[in-house]
């Protein structure tokens, strides 16, 4: 890890997030991966919330590697079918986490609905001098009739994002990032940390 900047652990195995995590926080933070610390735990998320699980994942981290670290947990919240799959959403077909049957089955289960709407949320925990803060994130639209585009992940090509006329797996990743749940949370992250560290500067 560098020691003139920052680190911090992002307690995920998906390289996308990995990658928008980097995008959305620049330079002035080292961004580390858990390949990074060796780490290759299949880190459970068994919580009944996804505030649970983002806290838990990255107190896993902390608990066992001992870095300063940060976790995110995402739900897709479909209002005609009453909120879920919520924080079932990457096991909502299966245990497989198979992104393709995931969105094929949420298609299904809205065939000849007229209410497409949906959010998506994500909670942020953050583990930062032993102690631990959340921060959220929520973007707004509607599940789309097919899949289109080829950016992105997850259910990327069925959410149409509110006052866009198509998927979030048709936009660059810097527009995505502008608007996306987890582009909101870690913004309100960064915040956050860049008037922390102001405060230790001060104080120090
Ligand atoms: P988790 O936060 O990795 O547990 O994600 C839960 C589920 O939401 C998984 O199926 C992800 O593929 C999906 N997901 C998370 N973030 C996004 C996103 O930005 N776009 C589309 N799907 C996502």
């Amino acid at each position: 890890m560098s020691t003139d900047k920052l680190s911090l652990v992002f307690a995920t195995n998906n390289s996308h997030k990995l990658e928008e995590a980097r995008r959305i926080i620049g330079d002035a933070f080292d961004i580390v991966s858990l390949a990074d610390i060796g780490c290759d735990d299949d880190i459970p998320e068994d919580a009944p919330t996804l505030e649970g699980n983002a806290i838990a994942k990255a107190r896993w981290i902390k608990q066992r590697y001992g870095y300063d670290c940060f976790a995110d947990d995402t739900g897709l919240e479909v209002d005609a079918l009453g909120g879920l799959p919520g924080v079932r959403t990457a096991r909502y077909a299966g245990d497989a986490h198979d992104s393709g049957a995931n969105m094929r089955l949420l298609l299904q289960n809205l065939k000849g609905c007229s209410n497409r709407k949906a959010c998506f949320r994500t909670a942020v925990a953050l583990i930062l001098d032993d102690k631990e803060y959340c921060f959220e994130g929520r973007v707004d639209g509607l599940i789309a009739q097919q899949p289109e585009g080829s950016e992105g992940f997850g259910y990327d090509p069925v959410f149409v994002p509110d006052d866009f006329p198509s998927s979030f797996a048709t936009l660059s990743p810097d527009v995505k990032n502008s608007i996306s749940h987890r582009g909101r949370a870690l913004a309100a992250m960064l915040d956050f940390l860049n008037s922390y560290l102001k405060k230790t500067e001060n104080n120090a």
